[in-house]
């Protein structure tokens, strides 16, 4: 048994029930939360520190410390102030301190007579008898001399189930086994050298148990040393997995498409408009890649409006043109519907029946659209993400189109390239995304993928003119809507949230994968709340305007038909919530206002705006917020107003959301990464790829190792490669 564990492959396995403490039933619940190995304890990393390090003198105490003091009780006291409650008066010689508890028990209360000495650790406010802490920890204490830490305190993600000092206690017995149940570190020498990094179980050890003199600072700023070499693993993992992933996806043979019934180009040439360089360019790249017999992995990058669904109809045209099948998945049924009736306008006049796939199908609609589709007398079949999980059959698919995938991490695509299998043989996969990022990021964070850039808007748009405007001036907003009407242009009014929810969206219209749970229900009655009522008092306001409405919990007939009376004119100003985020099109809407801008991810904010500034005429957008603004929203409503590259706004996005947040819950939603930073760590990029070749020409198991390690389910990617 001890030799089993002093080699390096079998330690690293260990079980968690190695540990001294974790039975059966520990066990299970760290399952649940991906801790099943020694190792994957020494993984999880804090997302910031105490410092117990210190004991301070109440005098010096400032609100907002967290802090350790040790005073002597003066008296403890239950006071009834709107609430009944327990005080103490805790002093050290240098000043006061009230310790404030709302809960409590007798023994407690007992406990805290005066006399005892007594040592506490909270958040220092200021109360209304001067500084206090509410619910602070405490013990009691004997002498003045017992021993404070000797590291600072890590406070580690919040997990179902397993307390902070359950977690905290495994933690250590990990840390104290670093040596003899050996974590292995993975990395040659040679790639890292340079770099001035320390070893990783050095790096471990600091981030577990910073010194009592580290520089909160820099830990929390993600900047030191010791995080900057497991952000480099991290990267490292990630990057060479997406780089096995796309091998993988590319070993198969997928139909080569030559179009013999040129419908591509016809398409092409049918088009009330000319593609612009750019999509001719883009247009190219996929018809290249879709003549060949090597699947397609490409993703098309493009800020809103720059014209992609043409460029997904042409690849769809080239599918149709070589009797093959394909299918588009939309984020929602709208936009589905607003596809599928683009696509059918095109391809129709080419003879090509264009199926919709929609949940509100009748059943007998919905059957007969399935027969067709696999019997392939329906060669483009569009619908939601719905499409790949209801065992649809296809004759013949080639092309599997992705549009507007917000939330598309390495998860997803592994799970896209499983399903794309089963439903096809090996189709390809074109991905289009209006959440640009920068160039140097997305070689990493879409490293499976290839990537082509629309970067040029159709001729003839006047750039969106944005204003930021508070609250208080809603009026004038308001009489502004009223004027657009009344020159015959329309207006978006759009809704995000009304009162203050569990969770705010703080990250909504990034790349995150969200808990799209609870609170995700909640936000969206909410929405709905917010938009009827708006809408219901716009009407009231505006008695000569022509109101609809248009949210998320609208019947899905009952939205299409508002959008469409919104396209055709009859609705002039459309109250809606996010749903119109993505996709509508209706050129003659020139003002957009937008409730709560300051609660709204950046990339959000740009693709609503999106919808505006569709035609020659000059267009508006109206941020509104409520007052006051925190300098960080400021500067994001800034960034929004001032430039209308959405390029430049993922990347002053990226660069204002590492600051002031906590060390470890900033994500760039890229990825799910739990010590690097996409932004951040930008400046290790170069070197993670040059590490990532060595590995994966001369060390595949060493691939495998960081996955497992690194990537929740990574195991799949050991297997992949
Ligand atoms: P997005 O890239 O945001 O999906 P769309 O594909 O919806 O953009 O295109 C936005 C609008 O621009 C549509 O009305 C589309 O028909 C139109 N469009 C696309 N390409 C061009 C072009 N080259 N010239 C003029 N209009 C175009
Ligand atoms: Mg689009």
């Amino acid at each position: 048994m001890v030799e089993a564990a002093r080699e390096p492959g079998a330690s690293e396995q260990r079980p968690v029930t190695a540990l001294r403490g974790v039975g059966a039933a520990l066990a299970q619940r760290l399952r649940r939360l991906g801790i099943e190995r020694v190792q994957d304890l020494l993984f999880v990393l804090p997302v910031r520190y105490d410092d117990r390090t210190t004991l301070r003198k109440v005098g010096e105490l400032v609100p907002g410390m967290r802090t350790l003091v040790q005073g002597e009780i003066q008296l403890t006291e239950i006071v009834y102030r709107r609430r009944r409650q327990l005080l103490t008066r805790l002093s050290d010689g240098s000043g006061f301190l009230t310790l404030r508890f709302f809960h409590f028990s007798a023994a407690q209360q007992e406990g805290l007579a005066r006399g005892t000495r007594l040592r506490c650790f909270g958040e220092v406010r200021r109360g209304p008898q001067g500084l206090e802490m509410v619910h602070p920890e405490y013990r009691r204490v004997g002498d003045r001399s017992e021993a404070v830490e000797d590291t600072l305190t890590p406070l580690y993600p919040l997990t179902a189930g397993v307390t902070q000092g359950r977690l905290r206690m495994l933690i250590e017995q990990a840390l104290r086994e670093l040596d003899t149940a050996g974590v292995r570190d993975w990395l040659p020498r040679e790639l890292i050298d340079g770099l001035a990094l320390p070893p990783l179980r050095d790096a471990l050890r600091y981030v577990h148990r910073p010194p009592k003199d580290a520089r909160l600072d820099v830990l929390s700023a993600g900047r030191h040393p010791a995080q900057r070499r497991l952000a480099f693993e991290e990267l490292l993992a990630h990057h060479t997995s997406l780089r096995l992933l796309r091998q993988a996806a590319r070993t198969d043979p997928a139909p080569s498409l030559g179009d013999e019934a040129g419908l591509a180009a016809r398409l092409v040439a049918s088009l009330p408009f000319q593609v612009t360089s750019a999509q001719a360019r883009v247009l190219a790249e996929v018809e290249a890649d879709l003549r060949s017999a090597v699947p397609m992995v490409r993703l098309v990058q493009g800020d809103v409006g720059c014209g992609k669904t043409v460029v997904a109809a042409a690849a769809a045209a080239r599918a149709a043109g070589s009797g093959m099948q394909a299918a588009l998945m939309a984020p929602t049924e709208l936009l589905a519907e607003q596809h599928w009736r683009n696509f059918r306008d095109w391809l129709q006049p080419l003879g090509l029946p264009v199926a919709l796939l929609s949940g509100t199908q009748p059943a007998r609609a919905r059957r007969s659209v399935l027969d067709t589709v696999a019997s392939g007398e329906v060669r483009v079949v569009i619908g939601t993400h719905a499409l790949f999980q209801e065992g649809i059959e296809f004759a013949n698919l080639a092309l599997v189109i992705v549009d507007e995938q917000h939330r598309f991490g390495v998860q997803q695509r592994l799970r896209l390239q499983e399903k794309g299998r089963k439903l096809g043989r090996f189709p390809h996969q074109l991905i289009m995304t209006a959440t640009p990022i920068p160039r140097t990021l997305a070689m990493t964070a879409y490293a499976d993928l290839d990537i082509s850039v629309i970067d040029e808007l159709p001729p003839g748009r006047t750039p969106v003119q944005t204003v930021v405007v508070p609250q208080q001036r809603r009026d004038q907003v308001v009489a502004r809507v009223e004027q657009a009407c009344r020159a015959g242009r329309q207006v978006y009014w759009v809704c995000p949230l009304i009162e203050e929810s569990e969770e705010l969206p703080t990250r909504l219209g990034t790349l995150r994968e969200a808990k799209w749970g609870h609170a995700r229900m909640t936000e969206a009655e909410n929405r709905t709340q917010a938009a009827e009522e708006t809408a219901a008092a716009l009407a009231a306001a505006l008695p000569d305007v022509r109101v609809g409405l248009v949210h998320g919990r609208m019947p899905s007939a009952k939205k299409d038909e508002a959008m469409l009376a919104f396209k055709a004119g009859r609705i002039q100003l459309l109250v809606a919530t996010t749903v119109i985020e993505v996709g509508v099109d209706v050129p003659n809407a020139t003002l957009m206002v937008i409730e709560n801008a300051e609660r709204m991810g950046l990339a959000q904010l740009h693709q609503l705006r999106g919808r505006v500034g569709r035609a020659a005429q000059a267009s508006t957008c109206v941020l509104l917020y409520r007052a006051p603004l925190s300098q960080l929203a400021r500067e994001r409503l800034e960034v929004v107003r001032g430039t209308n590259d959405g390029f430049e706004i993922a990347r002053r996005d990226l660069e204002l959301r590492g600051a002031g947040e906590l060390l470890g819950t900033r994500q760039t939603g890229l990825a799910q990464m739990r010590v690097a930073d996409l932004m951040r760590d930008a400046d290790l990029l170069p070197r993670v790829q040059e590490a990532a070749q060595v590995l994966i020409e001369r060390h595949p198991d060493i691939i495998a190792a960081l996955s497992a390690r690194w990537i929740a389910g990574g195991e799949q990617y050991g297997r992949v490669g």
